[in-house]
C-alpha cells in the first residue's frame, strides 16, 4: 500500500493512478529572476523524493516542470513589478540574459543535490500560444471580464473555487500589503492577460486579441501541464504557500476550460524551510543559496540529507549548526557504506521491507532513515548490508553507491601524529591533541571525530 496525503481531499490515500501508462506529475518550477534559497530547494527535494519513491514502487513517471520567466509579479494580487524585469533592471541587463543566467543555476543546483532532472521543461516565454489559446477559451465561456490593466478570471463563476485550500470566497480578503485592484469584482479574482502600461517600455510583450502584454502567472502552469499531461493527470506538486491562490487558480481556470474534473488527482504540497521566527524568502531578505553553502565547505548532498531528517509536511528549521551537524552524519554515514566492501546479490529482506512500509507511509524518509540506520548496526554481513543499501539509496538520492574505501596514500609521519592526537584525547590533554591536529592539517589531511573512532581525509 503506497499513502500519500492528498491536499484536495485533506486524507492520505492510497495511491491508485487511473491509466496503467505513465504517471503524470507536474511540478510547479521556479522563477529564474535570482538563485533559488535553500526553501525553494527544499521543495524540489520534496518532489524528486516523491518521484523516486514512484520509481521505487515500479511506476514510470512523466515529471513537467515549468521555467517561469515572465509574468510572475512583486506582489500575488495581480500588481507590482514583473519580478524578471526588475532583477534585469537593477542588473542592467536584459531580461532574457538574467532569465538564462538563472535558470542554469538552478539547473546546476539540482545536479549538485542529485535531483532527477524532469521529463520535459518548459519556459513561459516560449508557450505564450498555447497560453493566449487558454484565454481565448475562458472567453467562450464567458468566465473573464476586462479592467483597465488586464483581463481577469471571475472566480465567482467556478463553484468549486476554495476547495483546495478549504476556504470560501467570501474569506478571501485582499491582505493589507496589497495593493487593491478597485476594478476586480472579487478579491479572488486574478489575472490571465495582464496589459503592458501605457508609457512602459517591457522587455518581455506580446500581441493578443486583448492588447499588448504578458500573460498572467497562472496561467502558464495549466496551459503547460495540460499540452504535456492532457488535461486530466494525477500528480501537481508545489509548496504549501501555492495552495491558496497559485494552484487554486490553476484548478479553477483549466477545470472551467476542459469542463474536466478533476484537473489532478493528487495535490501534494512541501512545508516550509524557515529561520528562527520567518519564512525564508527572497523578499524577505534573508536568503541562503547552495552557494553559500559550498563556500562554507560543506557537501551539497549534506542539505539533501537534513532534507530527509524531517517530513516534508513538518517545518524545517534551518541553521548552520543543524547543517554542519547533518554533515558530519552524512560523513559517517558515507564512510560507513565504503567499509561495507562490496555488494551481494541478496540484501537484508527484513529490512528492505521495512523501509518500503516507511517510505510508502507518505514518504516517511526520517522514518526510511532510522531504518538505514538499524540496518547499518545489525548483525548482517557486509555485502548483504550494502546491498540493502543500493536499493535504498534510489529513494534517499544520497549517492552512497559511490562510497568506497579511500585509496587514499597516507604518510606514515601523518599516522604518527594521529595515533600521538589519540593518545592525548585520551588524556584529555586537548591543547596537545588541538595542536597535533593542526600539525596534520599541514600535511593536507583533516581529522573526524566519528563515532567509531577518529577518520582522516584529504583536506
Ligand atoms: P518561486 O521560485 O518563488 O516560484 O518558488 C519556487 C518554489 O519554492 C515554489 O514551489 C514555492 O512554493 C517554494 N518555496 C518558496 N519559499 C519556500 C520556503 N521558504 N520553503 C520551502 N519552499 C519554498
Ligand atoms: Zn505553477
Amino acid at each position: 500500500m503506497f499513502k500519500l496525503y492528498n491536499t484536495l481531499t485533506k486524507q492520505r490515500e492510497t495511491f491508485q493512478p487511473r491509466d496503467p501508462g505513465p504517471v503524470g506529475m507536474y511540478t510547479c518550477g521556479p522563477t529564474v529572476y535570482g538563485a533559488a534559497h535553500l526553501g525553494n530547494l527544499r521543495t524540489y527535494l520534496f518532489a524528486d523524493l516523491l518521484r523516486r519513491t514512484l520509481e521505487f514502487n515500479g511506476y514510470v513517471v512523466k515529471q513537467v516542470m515549468n521555467i517561469t520567466d515572465v509574468g510572475h509579479l512583486t506582489d500575488d494580487a495581480d500588481q507590482g513589478q514583473d519580478k524578471i524585469e526588475e532583477s534585469a533592471k537593477q542588473a542592467g541587463q536584459s531580461a532574457k540574459t538574467i532569465a538564462r543566467q538563472y535558470e542554469q543555476i538552478f539547473f546546476d543546483n539540482l545536479e549538485k543535490l542529485n535531483v532527477k532532472t524532469p521529463t520535459k521543461t518548459l519556459r513561459a516565454t516560449d508557450t505564450i500560444d498555447l497560453q493566449i489559446a487558454l484565454v481565448k477559451k475562458l472567453e467562450a465561456k464567458k468566465v473573464v471580464y476586462r479592467t483597465s490593466d488586464g483581463i481577469y478570471f471571475d472566480t465567482s463563476k467556478f463553484h468549486r473555487y476554495g476547495q483546495l485550500g478549504g476556504q470560501k470566497l467570501s474569506d478571501k480578503k485582499a491582505g493589507a500589503r496589497v495593493v487593491v485592484n478597485q476594478e476586480k469584482r472579487h478579491p479572488s479574482d486574478f489575472a490571465v492577460w495582464k496589459f503592458s502600461r501605457p508609457g512602459e517600455q517591457r522587455q518581455m510583450e506580446w500581441a493578443s486579441p486583448w492588447g499588448v502584454g504578458f500573460p498572467g502567472w497562472h496561467l502558464e502552469c495549466s496551459a503547460m501541464s495540460m499540452k504535456e499531461l492532457g488535461p486530466q493527470f494525477e500528480i501537481h506538486t508545489g509548496g504549501v504557500d501555492h495552495i491558496p491562490v497559485h494552484h487554486e487558480n490553476e484548478i479553477a481556470q483549466s477545470e472551467t476550460a476542459t469542463g474536466k474534473s478533476p484537473f489532478v488527482r493528487y495535490w501534494l504540497h512541501g512545508e516550509f524551510l524557515v529561520l528562527p521566527k520567518r519564512r525564508m524568502g527572497k523578499s524577505e531578505g534573508n536568503m541562503i543559496t547552495l552557494q553559500d553553502v559550498t563556500d562554507r565547505g560543506i557537501d551539497p548532498l549534506a542539505f539533501r540529507f537534513l532534507c530527509l531528517q524531517t517530513h516534508y509536511r513538518q517545518k524545517l528549521q534551518f541553521s548552520w549548526a543543524a547543517l554542519e551537524s547533518a554533515a558530519e552524519g552524512y560523513r559517517n554515514l558515507w564512510q560507513h557504506v565504503a567499509d561495507l566492501g562490496p555488494d551481494a546479490k541478496i540484501g537484508c529482506a527484513e529490512y528492505e521491507q521495512r523501509f518500503r512500509e516507511a517510505i510508502n507511509d507518505d514518504l516517511n524518509a526520517p522514518q526510511a532513515l532510522a531504518v538505514l540506520h538499524e540496518l547499518l548496526k545489525s548483525d548482517y554481513p557486509g555485502h548483504a548490508k550494502r546491498q540493502s543499501v543500493k536499493i535504498m539509496d534510489q529513494v534517499f538520492g544520497l549517492r552512497l553507491d559511490e562510497a568506497q574505501p579511500e585509496k587514499i596514500a597516507v604518510p606514515e609521519v601523518v599516522h604518527k601524529l594521529l595515533a600521538q592526537r589519540e593518545q592525548a584525547r585520551q588524556a584529555k590533554d586537548f591543547a596537545r591533541a588541538d595542536s597535533l591536529r593542526q600539525a596534520i592539517a599541514k600535511h593536507g589531511f583533516t581529522v573526524d571525530d566519528t563515532p567509531l573512532g577518529p577518520r582522516l581525509r584529504k583536506a
